[in-house]
């Protein structure tokens, strides 16, 4: 049964329209107003699946006073639905500022999961999963992009990031220069009739993509560099890893977790034979 003076955050397909929820659909058919950023283009996907309902517009440039209205209709004990143009909304789309103000009146806030292009595209990447970082869309001035990249370059595990297919190829050479030569995957059109993955080197993805003109939706994934490995694993867990393999030498322990942390085979060596002394 539809609960009154809801706000459902609701997620709807990035492309391929048999992705959205048996749930997602109910509750569209249900509330008493859907806002949407933009409503001619959710008109043709409430259309397809048979929904008619009031609509009303919630995007980035009438977000105060839309979000105004749209809180009011809650107050007065409507339900209402908030979708984006495609996939999860408040992932890098309206939303959050409306969630924030209604939690902040107590007006139950409920999610209907879906999909995201970021997880999406993460799932098949083939790239870390159990540790990563959303960081969105980069700037799209270079200066403050490189400066955005130093910020995410030491954090540990999988960095994505959504771009601007006219911007992909100047974002992929900032990423080379900032974060250095990582393996990257560019996840393209996912869930459409051209779906493709490009992986390899920054170097060999800006060399595929450089083939021709970049069309579609974009996602960059990141794997993990070096810089991560070792915010992600300190030289004295490393140690510890190769200290439970007994037929290593203290020597050859010193050896590997020196390359694997980056540090000199001296300082690996002190701090080896300090924490067997201590063990
Ligand atoms: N809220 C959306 C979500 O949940 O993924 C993201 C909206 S954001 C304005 C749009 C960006 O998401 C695109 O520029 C692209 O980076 C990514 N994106 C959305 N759909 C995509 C798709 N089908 N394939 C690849 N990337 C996609």
């Amino acid at each position: 049964m539809m609960a009154t003076a809801t706000l459902y955050i609701i997620s709807t397909p990035i492309g391929n329209l048999e992705d959205i929820t048996y749930r997602a659909v109910r509750i569209l058919g249900e509330v008493d107003l859907i806002a949407a950023e933009d409503t001619r283009h959710s008109l043709k996907l409430l259309n397809h699946f048979g929904i008619s309902k009031p609509l009303t517009s919630y995007f980035d440039h009438n977000q105060q006073l839309k979000g105004e209205r749209i809180l009011n209709a809650l107050r007065q004990g409507k339900s209402v639905a908030l979708i984006s143009d495609a996939g999860t909304p408040c992932v890098s789309d309206p939303g959050y500022q409306l969630v924030r103000d209604a939690v902040a009146e107590n007006i139950p806030v409920v999610p209907v999961p879906g999909a995201c292009a970021a997880i999406t595209a993460l799932t098949a990447s083939g790239l870390p999963t159990d540790n990563f970082t959303f960081a969105g869309f980069p700037p799209s001035r270079q200066g403050k992009r490189r400066t955005f990249l130093s910020a995410i370059n030491a954090l540990p595990g999988t960095l994505v990031l959504y771009e601007a297919p006219h911007r992909l190829i100047d974002t992929l050479n900032d990423i080379r220069e900032v974060l250095g030569e990582r393996q990257v995957i560019v996840a393209r059109e996912l869930t459409k009739m051209y779906e493709e993955f490009i992986r390899g080197s920054v170097s060999e993805v800006v060399a595929t993509v450089s083939q021709g003109i970049v069309r579609g939706e974009v996602v960059i994934l990141i794997a993990p560099g070096e810089a991560a490995a070792d915010e992600a694993e300190p030289l004295e867990s490393v140690l510890q890893r190769l200290m439970a393999d007994s037929t290593l030498s203290i020597k050859d322990i010193a050896k590997q977790a020196a390359v694997i942390s980056g540090v000199s085979r001296s300082e690996a060596y002190a701090e080896a034979l300090r924490l067997k002394n201590n063990s």
